[in-house]
């Protein structure tokens, strides 16, 4: 299986790149933030409870984006392999998540950090809440409060992945196209090893 983490903060551009790269490698693309938008959007006890921390641009609770992880690895036991986007984002979530892919018998493949400066992210994000329409897209202080998160929280998973030698920084800025050529390239060359 080719289980691939796509890391980078919020407006790295995981959500485009995912797109293209399921489409390529026939993999299934686990968002939490979708997932949890799609709770939200059906009005769950646990949608609402995220909703809460999501709108002041905090991470939900470990257990609950686990949970939902597990449920979707349980659902979707014969596939090529997987595109984790916005999933782990803390320590917790990175141990919890090797553990349940050992269990299913496989492992992550790569960890593919799209690197973004924050000037970039910060222009990307407020143009993205004009288009999406999303709350947490349209307040320079809640953007501002993810990008501290990610950095508190998030970015130390680099750490977490070089350590197991599946760490990959990819230039995050450039068109679509570029980046897209970056991630495959990559993928190809690790492909060899494992
Ligand atoms: P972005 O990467 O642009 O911030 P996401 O859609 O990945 O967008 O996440 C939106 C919000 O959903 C986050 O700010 C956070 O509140 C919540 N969220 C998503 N994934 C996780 C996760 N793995 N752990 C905790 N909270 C999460």
């Amino acid at each position: 299986m080719l289980n691939i983490v796509l890391f980078g903060p919020p407006g790295a551009g995981k959500g485009t790149q995912s797109e293209k790269l399921i489409e390529k490698y026939q993999l299934i693309h686990l968002s939490t933030g979708d997932l949890l938008r799609s709770e939200i959007a059906q009005q769950t006890e646990l949608g609402m409870k995220a909703k809460l921390l999501m709108d002041k641009g905090e991470l939900v609770p470990d257990e609950v984006v686990i949970g939902m992880i597990r449920s979707k690895l349980d659902q979707n036991k014969s596939t090529n392999g997987f595109i984790f986007d916005g999933f782990p984002r803390t320590a917790a979530q990175a141990e919890a998540l090797d553990k349940l892919l050992s269990e299913n018998n496989t492992a992550i493949s790569c960890m593919l950090a799209l690197e973004v400066d924050n000037e970039e992210l910060t222009k990307r994000l407020l143009l993205r809440g004009k288009d999406s329409g999303r709350a947490d897209d349209q307040n320079e202080d809640i953007i501002r409060n993810r990008i501290k998160e990610y950095n508190n929280k998030t970015a130390p998973l680099k750490d977490y992945y070089t350590a197991q030698r599946k760490f990959h920084a990819i230039n995050g800025i450039g068109s679509v196209e570029e980046i897209f050529g970056a991630l495959c390239s990559e993928i190809a060359s690790i492909h060899q090893v494992i």
